[in-house]
C-alpha cells in the first residue's frame, strides 16, 4: 500500500550549482530491523557534550536536593491533609531518572553516577508492599480519581505515573546494572496486572486520561522481553486492544492507534490526537518486534510518517498546542514533552525499519529543538521552544505546576535532559541480517561496539560538524577485520565525498546507507564531506511568503542581537549569497554553534545563526524569513526525497 513519492524539486534547481544532478530517487531498502550492539558506548565531545555537561552540573546534580518533593510527595501520600497535587505529578520522579540515567549513558560521568545512586536508593523504599509507586491516597490508586489535585476532585494521570517510573527504573537498570531497580518495576507491573488483567471491573481504558493511562502497555512489552514472564505481554495486548474501546454512546475511549494506524489515517485525526498518545503508541513498535508482527510495524509507520509529514515543525519540534494538528505552520506551543516523546518515537521507528530518513529526522530535532529546548547553561529548560519568538523557562511559563518544595518541578523540567541523552540510543546501531555497524550520528566523539563475532570496533570521529560538513573517522581495532560499516548518508547531502584508507569511493548517494564491506586494520581512516550547501524550506499555510534556511541539519536563525539589534523581522535576504562564517566572529554572550551570514535587499549583511543557541539571552529570534531566490530543496515536507516508507 505504500507508494514511493515523487521527489518534487528538480535537482538542477538546487542553490548548490555545483551539486550534480541525482538520475532518480534513491534507493532504500524495505525494514531493516536494527538494535543496539553489544557492547555500545557513546562518548559525545564538542557541542552535544559541552550540553551534556552543562545540563548534568546545573540542573541534573542540583534538581533533586532543590526540589525534595520529587520524593517526599510519594513519603506523605496518605497523610491528612493530602499535598496539592496535579494529575500528572506522579511522574516527575521516573521522568526525571529516565532522562539522567540517558545523560549518564552518554558521560559516564562519576558524579552523575553517584548523585543518581543516593536518588535511586531514596526513592525505592517509597514503592508500597503491594507495588503501588504513585504519590495518591490509598482509597484512589489507579482509580483515576482523587480529591487532593488543585485544590479540589479531579483526575489522575496515576498509570501514566507508573509508567515512566517502570521505564526511569529499566533505564537506570540498563545503564549501571541494579537489580533492585528491575525488581521494583517488576513490582510495578505485578501490580497492574492484579488489577487489570482479564475480566476486571473497571478496565485501565475506563480510568480515564486514556492517552497517556494506556502508555504502560509500552513498558510491560520491554520488561516482558526483560524477565520473559509472559502475564507482562498479555497485559500489554489486552491494554493495546483497548485502544480501540468504545463508551456506550459509541465513540472512542481512547486513541484507537492500532486500527487507524493500520488504515493509513493521519495522527491529527485520530481520536486522541495530544502527545502523549505517542508514548502508548511506542507499544506498537515493541509488540511488532518482539512477535515479529509486520501489521503491528505497519501501523506504527504510518502513524509515524503522518507526523513526520504534517505535524513536525522546520525547527525539527512536533506539536502544535500540545497536539497534532496536521499542520508544520501552527505556531501553537511546541512543547517539551512532545518533542521529546517524538525523538523516543523516532528512536523506536529507526530501530524498526533501518531507514536512514529517519535518522536524518532525529538528527534534525536533536540539533534543533532538542539543544533549543535548553538555555546553553544547562540550568533551565523551556515548555514552548517556538519557530519565531522568544524562549522562556519552564520554571516561569508553566509555573502552575511548583509546588512547595518542587518549585522546579514540571513535565518539561524533568522531561528535557531526555533528548540530549537519547543520542547514545540511535547515534552506533547493528544490523544483525548483514552483520553491519550503522553510524548515524557524526558530531565529534567517540563510539564503540561489539561486531557479530564478538570483536570490539572503536570509531574516534574528528570534527567540528555541524559547523563544517568535514567528519574524519578513525577506526580502531584489536586486529584486521572484515565487516560492514554503513554510513548515513542524509537526504540533504546531495553531492558527498567520501574516502576510506586513501581510495574514493564512487555511488555515494543521498538517504541512504553507504555499506563498505572490507577488512579494516587498525587506523584505517574515513573521510567523509558532507553537503553542507544551503538549502531552502519554502513555507506555506500561515507560513506563506517565507522560507526557512538551513546549512546541513543546522536551521538557520535571524537573532536581533547578532545584527545590533536591529530590526526583529530583517529586509528580504537572497538565498543564493548565504556562507557559513567562523563562529568565533560572533558577539555576544552565547557563541553560536554555527554562524552565517547573507546580504540582505537593503543591501545590508545579516547574521544568522544555530536555531538551538539563537535567542539564548531573551532577544526575539526568527526562522521563518523572507528570502529571495529561495527554491525549496529537502527537508520541506513537499520536496523531501519521500515523504513515507520506502516501497515494499
Ligand atoms: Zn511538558
Amino acid at each position: 500500500m505504500t507508494t514511493r513519492s515523487i521527489r518534487l524539486a528538480p535537482l538542477a534547481l538546487l542553490l548548490a550549482t555545483t551539486a550534480p544532478a541525482l538520475a532518480g530517487p534513491p534507493e532504500t531498502p524495505p525494514d531493516r530491523p536494527l538494535r543496539k550492539p553489544a557492547g555500545l558506548r557513546v562518548e559525545p565531545a564538542g557541542t552535544l557534550r559541552e550540553y551534556l555537561d552543562a545540563v548534568t552540573a546545573n540542573w541534573l546534580l542540583p534538581g533533586p536536593k532543590a526540589n525534595p518533593a520529587i520524593l517526599a510527595m510519594f513519603a506523605d501520600r496518605d497523610r491528612q491533609p493530602y499535598r496539592d497535587l496535579l494529575p500528572w505529578s506522579g511522574e516527575f520522579a521516573g521522568k526525571f531518572l529516565t532522562g539522567a540515567a540517558t545523560v549518564y549513558q552518554s558521560t559516564r560521568d562519576p558524579v552523575l553516577r553517584k548523585s543518581l545512586q543516593e536518588y535511586v536508593k531514596a526513592l525505592l523504599p517509597l514503592q508500597d508492599a503491594d507495588g503501588y509507586f504513585g504519590p495518591f491516597p490509598k482509597d484512589h490508586r489507579l482509580t483515576g480519581q482523587t480529591p487532593n489535585i488543585q485544590g479540589k476532585p479531579g483526575p489522575t494521570w496515576d498509570a501514566w505515573g507508573h509508567y515512566h517510573m517502570m521505564l526511569g527504573l529499566m533505564t537506570w537498570d540498563e545503564a549501571v546494572g541494579d537489580a533492585d531497580a528491575l525488581a521494583a518495576a517488576v513490582r510495578i507491573a505485578d501490580l497492574l496486572c492484579d488489577k487489570f488483567l482479564g475480566e476486571k471491573t473497571p478496565r485501565l481504558v475506563d480510568t480515564g486520561s486514556t492517552e497517556m493511562n494506556l502508555a504502560p502497555a509500552h513498558a510491560l512489552v520491554l520488561l516482558h522481553e526483560k524477565t520473559g514472564n509472559p502475564k507482562y505481554l498479555a497485559l500489554a495486548k489486552q491494554i493495546v486492544d483497548e485502544f480501540a474501546a468504545t463508551g456506550p454512546d459509541g465513540k472512542p475511549l481512547a486513541g484507537d492507534y492500532d486500527r487507524r494506524g493500520r488504515a493509513g489515517d493521519e495522527f491529527f485525526q485520530t481520536p486522541k490526537p495530544r502527545w502523549e498518545s505517542l508514548h502508548p503508541m511506542q507499544a506498537l513498535a515493541a509488540l511488532g518486534r518482539v512477535e515479529n508482527d509486520a501489521e503491528r510495524r505497519k501501523a506504527y509507520a504510518n502513524l509515524w510518517w503522518s507526523i513526520a509529514k504534517l505535524d513536525r515543525h522546520n525547527n525539527g519540534g512536533f506539536s502544535s498546542g500540545e497536539q497534532a494538528q496536521g499542520d508544520p505552520y501552527h505556531t501553537g506551543a511546541i512543547e517539551t514533552c512532545c518533542t521529546i516523546a517524538w525523538l523516543a518515537l523516532s528512536v523506536d521507528m529507526l530501530k524498526q525499519s533501518g531507514d536512514p530518513v529517519v535518522a536524518d529526522e532525529l538528527e534534525l530535532s536533536t540539533i534543533n529543538s532538542g539543544l533549543g529546548m535548553w538555555s546553553p547553561s544547562g540550568r533551565w529548560s523551556t515548555y514552548n521552544t517556538p519557530m519565531d519568538g522568544v524562549r522562556q523557562a519552564n520554571f516561569h511559563e508553566i509555573v502552575f505546576q511548583s509546588r512547595p518544595g518542587s518549585p522546579e518541578l514540571n513535565c518539561c523540567s524533568v522531561n528535557a535532559a531526555r533528548g540530549l541523552g537519547l543520542v547514545s540510543q540511535w547515534a552506533l546501531l547493528a544490523d544483525d541480517a548483514s552483520g553491519a555497524l550503522m553510524l548515524n550520528w557524526y558530531g565529534a566523539g567517540k563510539l564503540a561496539g561489539r561486531l557479530k563475532g564478538g570483536a570490539l570496533a572503536r570509531f574516534d570521529v574528528e570534527t567540528d560538524y555541524p559547523r563544517s560538513g568535514r567528519v574524519v573517522v578513525k577506526v580502531g581495532l584489536d586486529k584486521p577485520t572484515t565487516f560492514p560499516l554503513a554510513l548515513r548518508i542524509p537526504q540533504w547531502s546531495t553531492a558527498t565525498k567520501l574516502t576510506v584508507a586513501g581510495a574514493v569511493r564512487a555511488d555515494v548517494k543521498p538517504a541512504s546507507y553507504h555499506v563498505i564491506d572490507r577488512e579494516w586494520k587498525p587506523g584505517d581512516t574515513i573521510e567523509l564531506e558532507l553537503d553542507m550547501s544551503p538549502r531552502v524550506w519554502a513555507g506555506e499555510k500561515g507560513a506563506s511568503g517565507r522560507s526557512s534556511l538551513y546549512v546541513g541539519p543546522v536551521l538557520l536563525t535571524y537573532d536581533a542581537s547578532l545584527n545590533d539589534n536591529g530590526p526583529d523581522d530583517p529586509e528580504p535576504i537572497d538565498a543564493r549569497s548565504v556562507r557559513v562564517l567562523p563562529a568565533t566572529e560572533a558577539k555576544g554572550r552565547f557563541k553560536p554553534i554555527v554562524l552565517a551570514e547573507a546580504k540582505a535587499a537593503d543591501g545590508k549583511t545579516v547574521k544568522l545563526c544555530d536555531f538551538a543557541t539563537a535567542g539564548a539571552d531573551g532577544s526575539r529570534y526568527r526562522t521563518w524569513l523572507r528570502v529571495d531566490h529561495a527554491t525549496p530543496t529537502p527537508f520541506s515536507r513537499e520536496h523531501s526525497f519521500r515523504t513515507g516508507p520506502p516501497a515494499e
